[in-house]
């Protein structure tokens, strides 16, 4: 039978991790640092049965090895600054130049080619709450797919693990386009009927995970 991935490091505190504070602000040339406390933190919080945070949507990674980088490195795609990446990397032996020093980057960070990296702005990271971290980290997860069949159903490798993917957003649409046509014409009602439910996440969960801020208190 196919065992998880193990936690690799041990001793680590269940409060969220921090990046080093060589990222805290931004430089011109940014530098990237491996974080294993970030990997044993996700599979502890969002992986492992038992979690308060634990979500069985990615079940699936809970047989991935999933590298995590912090950067204070300012990333701007289309406008918009990016705050996490979530991308898949190659196993398979690179053929040109580019990617074998891609590979050999990433065996030098992680000692390891994982099947996923996820990127995350360190000084945004240092900035938000808990929630807001935890939003952005499994954001980062959902993008982390399993790929499917033609029929609809998982997809496995000869191995007997998952067969990973990204997975797009299950959204993108404009604001004005709903407020014009309605959530079911611009097909985001799965949104609406999911915001209009409230949060299946507590504050007291977060905190549970994360401990390294109080929730934020609501205005009386
Ligand atoms: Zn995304």
């Amino acid at each position: 039978m196919l065992k998880p991935v193990p936690t690799k490091s041990r001793g680590f505190s269940f409060a969220r991790p921090t990046p080093p504070e060589e990222l805290y602000y931004r430089i011109d040339l940014g530098t990237f640092s491996p974080s294993p406390e970030m990997s044993d933190w996700i599979s502890r919080s969002f992986l492992n049965e038992g979690s308060p945070l634990v979500n069985t949507e990615h079940h699936h990674l809970r047989f991935a090895q999933i590298g995590v980088l912090w950067t204070n490195a300012e990333c701007v795609s289309r406008g918009r600054r990016v705050l996490g990446t979530a991308e898949m990397c190659s196993r398979s032996s690179a053929t040109t130049w580019v990617g074998a020093r891609h590979q050999r980057q990433i065996i030098d960070w992680f000692g390891y080619v994982p099947d996923f990296i996820m990127t995350l702005d360190a000084v945004c990271a240092l900035q938000c709450s808990d929630a807001q971290f935890c939003a952005l980290v499994e954001h980062e997860l959902y993008h982390m797919g399993q790929d499917r069949d033609g029929f609809g159903f998982p997809k496995f490798r000869k191995d007997g693990r998952p067969a990973f993917t990204i997975r797009p957003h299950d959204i993108e649409e404009f604001v004005g386009v709903v407020r014009r046509y309605g959530a079911g014409a611009a097909g985001v009602q799965p949104m609406i009927d999911a915001a209009s439910f409230g949060p299946e996440v507590t504050e007291g969960s977060i905190a549970a995970v994360c401990g390294t801020c109080a929730p934020p208190r609501r205005a009386a």
